[in-house]
């Protein structure tokens, strides 16, 4: 078994449209990022990285590459992914928690754990996808931006789970 953590934040800013877990929530700012900002798909996929002791995003997805610039989240993770899989494992679950005092995004952590669901290949019944909000505290408590954390278990690919 291997464990891994992730954690990331975006500050929020107008004229971007808000991409969380893969899907695109109504709001009147979004987050800023080389890429679509995509906090949560960036903790989770640190945290597989994290996993398989394989660096971190910003070593996978430079920043100063041009060629990745605006590239969806979803493909950052999906690749992620392949290399859980070509590492003779797989992700036995996924827990994460969004961060964010506003918008309300309680009535889309269903999307986005099937969602997140899809771009791993594994059934939605090993992803968890949780939200809180700071009470007003801090930045994230003002709307300046949005955080996310998550931990990933990887398995042995052999190994065969009831869930
Ligand atoms: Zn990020």
């Amino acid at each position: 078994m291997r464990i891994g953590q992730g954690f990331d934040a975006h500050r929020l800013a107008p004229g971007r449209p808000l991409r969380i877990g893969g899907v695109e929530i109504p709001h009147s700012q979004g987050l800023e990022g080389h890429s679509d900002g995509d906090v949560l798909l960036h903790a989770i996929a640190s945290a597989l990285l994290g996993a398989l002791a394989d660096g971190d995003l910003g070593r996978h997805f430079p920043s100063s590459d041009p060629k990745l610039s605006g590239i969806s989240s979803g493909v950052i993770l999906a690749d992620v992914a392949a290399r859980v899989r070509a590492a003779g494992l797989r992700v036995a679950n996924v827990d994460a928690t969004v961060i964010a005092q506003q918008p309300r995004l309680a009535p889309h952590l269903d999307e986005m754990r099937a969602s997140v669901a899809t771009l791993l290949g594994v059934e939605a019944t090993r992803v968890s996808v949780k939200v809180t909000s700071t009470d007003g505290l801090g930045a994230i408590g003002r709307g300046e931006g949005i955080a996310a954390q998550a931990v990933a278990l990887l398995v042995s690919a052999g190994e065969v789970g009831a869930r």
